[in-house]
């Protein structure tokens, strides 16, 4: 067992399970040095919406005890985590970074929170997210951004920016996601943590606020490949409560993680993810993490997914028309905020929706309800949502083909490193280009995962690389990612989120 740092904080997840596993220390110890870390640190980073000082601490105790009376307890018990606030926790607020949804106190868990509790993982908090989980930056939350402790002035991607700044500013060892066109993968690459998106169905959506469902997929968030194989775990598995949920075991995820090799395992490089547009560094740490993998005994071909070329425009229609329809329900009636329009004596039910409406969603949320509706209208169906929808079909079989001559595709995650607040805000186009390289999966329901791939030369920012595997597979991208992480550990001489300059880093923290 590796020695455990004295700032429990720096520890990673599966060092805190051994450390609790042996009784070397206290899930109510762990759990104060972050809520000691939150109140030290997340005044400037902002990864929190919610802090839930009292739950977390009664649930770490709870464990204690469990563990005293010699309970056989699950393999993260004690080990904390921070929830993205699209998951309804009961009795703790869940906003989805919307004023719509201000004030109110969800009646029931999501089946993720649930299975979170049963594991014993103290619930921190809930983090920030863009509104509705519709962004690439938390720039849209209402309640304003998350920064990135690479760089206070940069994003730390988006929509889950909340749970990849906790992790790497090390407010928590752990957190959960949500990904729709990339919302777990790209806040991973640009704050060197990682992140998986599931296969569409491993993880139950009950009791998430959905944005697009055919799209949505709930996934773990950790600093280490083993450690979010091991949250993985515990949050997936077919639940009844879901319809579309998988009928089947969790993929052997954690198992693959500790294997981490990749001999004899055939990569496909996508053709169409890397070039125009991919910041030289970026590009450039990709096309290292490829040789490393060869060097690991891996081969390696380039494959061609021709179809990916219009993933981004047939995403950004079949989104907005899901979403359109899953968002009609805040209506002023059941949740949240109710407006009164003003200078209305006895307004109408319609009158108090649109008034509350108008003042509950904030500009990305409107923009696409209205391209939505307008999408779905009776006139333009066929042409435009009933074209994306064979998009997506294509897009499926560009996959199905791919996986016919090699086990995974790698790309990079994210064209660019993290960006400076502001900069994308008035240009929804820019914005959506950051998940050109994360849509696909969500597309076709195919599992992806992203992992720090080194730091950029022309900024020193962190880069990612993407890796893909075919639905249910989703122990593959475990055995490529903790593969290359190790021989990318070795290689930069320690975890690259040790070199972040302002919060993160170890370097940052000798120095403060
Ligand atoms: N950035 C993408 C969007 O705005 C993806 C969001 C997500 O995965 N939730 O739709």
């Amino acid at each position: 067992m590796t020695d455990l740092p004295t700032d429990l904080t720096r520890a990673t997840a599966a060092e805190l399970a051994d450390a609790l596993a042996t009784k070397t220390i206290s899930a109510v110890e762990v759990t104060q040095a972050h809520l000691d870390r939150i109140a030290e640190v997340d005044g400037q980073v902002h990864s929190y919406l919610h802090v839930d000082t009292d739950g977390a601490l009664a649930q770490a105790r709870a464990v204690d005890e469990r563990r005293q009376a010699g309970e056989s307890l699950g393999a993260l018990a004690g080990v904390p985590i921070a929830v993205k606030d699209v998951m309804t926790t009961k009795g703790v607020p869940t906003t989805c970074g919307s004023r719509i949804l201000e004030g109110w106190i969800p009646p029931y868990d999501a089946t993720v929170v649930t299975k979170l509790r049963e594991a014993g993982l103290p619930i921190l908090g809930k983090t920030n997210m863009d509104e509705f989980a519709m962004g690439s930056s938390t720039e849209h939350s209402a309640y304003g951004p998350s920064r990135n402790p690479w760089d206070l002035d940069r994003i730390p991607g988006g929509s889950g920016g909340g749970s990849s700044s906790v992790l790497a500013s090390f407010q928590a060892p752990l957190a959960t996601g949500t990904d729709t066109g990339g919302s777990i993968r790209q806040p991973a690459a640009v704050t060197a943590t990682v992140g998986t998106k599931p296969t569409y169905g491993g993880v139950s959506r009950y009791g998430l606020v959905a944005l697009a469902s055919s799209l949505d997929q709930a996934g773990p968030c950790g600093r280490t490949v083993l450690d979010t194989a091991l949250l993985h775990a515990v949050m997936g598995g077919h639940d009844p409560m879901d319809s579309t949920s998988i009928d089947a075991p969790v993929p052997a995820v954690v198992e693959a993680a500790r294997s981490a090799d990749v001999r004899g395992m055939r990569i496909g490089v996508v053709k169409e993810l890397g070039g125009e547009g991919y910041q030289p560094g970026v590009r450039a740490r990709f096309d290292e993490s490829v040789a490393v993998l060869e060097e690991l005994g891996a081969e390696v071909v380039e494959v061609s997914c021709p179809n990916f070329d219009y993933a981004l425009a047939a995403y950004y229609l079949i989104l907005p028309s899901e979403a359109s329809s899953n968002l009609a329900k805040f209506d002023a009636m059941r949740y949240g905020l109710r407006v009164l329009p003003e200078g209305v004596d006895a307004p109408s039910a319609e009158q108090v929706m649109a008034a509350t409406r108008d003042a509950g969603f904030g500009d990305e949320v409107k923009r696409r309800i209205i391209l939505g509706t307008y999408a779905l209208s009776s006139g333009y169906y066929d042409a435009y949502y009933g074209s994306a929808q064979k998009v997506r079909t294509l897009i499926a079989q560009d996959f199905a083909n791919a996986y016919e001559k090699v086990d995974v595709l790698v790309s990079p995650t994210a064209p660019t490193t993290a960006f400076k607040l502001g900069d994308k805000l008035e240009d929804p186009m820019a914005m959506y280009l950051n998940d050109i390289a994360t849509i696909p999966a969500n597309l076709a329901g195919v599992p992806g995962m992203s992992i720090p791939s080194g730091l950029a030369d022309e900024d020193g920012l962190p880069a990612g690389i993407q890796i893909l595997a075919p639905a249910m597979k989703d122990e593959r991208l475990y055995a490529v990612g903790a593969a290359l992480e190790a021989a990318l550990v070795d290689r930069w001489g320690g975890p690259i989120l040790d070199r972040a300059p302002a919060l993160g880093g170890a370097a940052a923290m000798k120095g403060a």
